[in-house]
């Protein structure tokens, strides 16, 4: 078989070309990463949960109507997504205060915010993903203000999504960071939620306890990160060969 093409190599995900043009294909390491790489490890197994748990997430999401770039799983570790021009912002939805909302504005970890916050940080490693307003993405033609209109409101939607989904697992939604890419059809373009959704870039934590579901597991040395990423994954159902735990919700695919 030919060697399939590698587009790009990031820090969780290499992309591979797709069998057809406009498709890639998106394959999930187990490579961890936090404080823009310094700390690094690879956690076995952290890639197929990533990307069973991605799929469920877009899939949920298509269903209600919220464009996503996802096509289909294609086997454990990957899955074919349509291609698109990513938009250079990092989109963060925060519910609760947590991370560098917290150090930046004083507010005590878990306090709920008066209502959903979004923030866009401009991408790009070497800068550390700085905070940036809606003045310097116009400025610097990032997104334009019809594209910023739709990203809020696919933000907020997806927030809304998820934040059910999570809460009828007993798990509280405490921020998540989403891209956007743009995809052309013919004379016509749309924006679509891409990247992945996955609780490498959610805070999630347990509703009852406080227990961390989520990446700040590895950032903040809390434990096996797999555990805390199969725990959420067996709430949703969607382990492999796991049917969910009775009286759980499923999507009716
Ligand atoms: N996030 C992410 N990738 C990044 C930065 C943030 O996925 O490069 C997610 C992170 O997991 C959290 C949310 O965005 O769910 C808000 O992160 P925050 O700004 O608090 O940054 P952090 O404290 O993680 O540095």
């Amino acid at each position: 078989m030919a060697r399939r093409k590698k587009i790009y190599e990031g820090k969780a995900k290499t992309l591979y070309e797709g069998p057809e043009p406009g498709t890639i294909v998106q394959y999930f390491k187990d490579d961890a990463t936090a404080f823009n790489a310094e700390k690094r490890d690879v956690i076995e197994g952290k890639g197929v949960l990533n990307n069973l748990l991605s799929e469920f997430f877009m899939q949920g999401l298509g269903q209600i109507g919220v464009p996503t770039h996802f096509l289909k799983r294609l086997n454990m570790r990957e899955q074919l997504v349509r291609s698109c021009e990513i938009i250079p912002l990092e989109v963060i939805v925060r519910n609760y205060a947590a991370g560098s909302m917290s150090k930046r504005l004083g507010i005590e970890e878990g306090t709920q915010l008066p209502r959903p916050i979004v923030e866009y940080c401009y991408k790009d490693d070497a800068l550390g993903d700085p905070l940036v307003t809606e003045e310097h993405i116009a400025a610097f033609g990032w997104a334009s203000q019809q594209d910023m209109d739709d990203i809020l409101s696919l933000a907020l939607r997806v927030n809304d999504f998820l934040s059910g989904v999570m809460l009828a697992v007993g798990i509280r939604l405490v921020d998540f960071k989403i891209e956007i890419g743009r995809v052309y059809e013919g004379d016509f373009q749309r924006l679509v939620v891409a990247d992945e959704i996955s609780p490498d870039s959610c805070r999630l934590w347990d509703i009852e306890t406080g227990q961390k579901l989520d990446k700040d597991v590895f950032r903040r040395d809390l434990g096996s990160l797999t555990d805390a990423y199969t725990e959420v994954a067996r709430r949703l159902g969607v382990m492999p060969n796991n049917p969910p735990a009775p009286g759980k919700p499923t999507l009716v695919n």
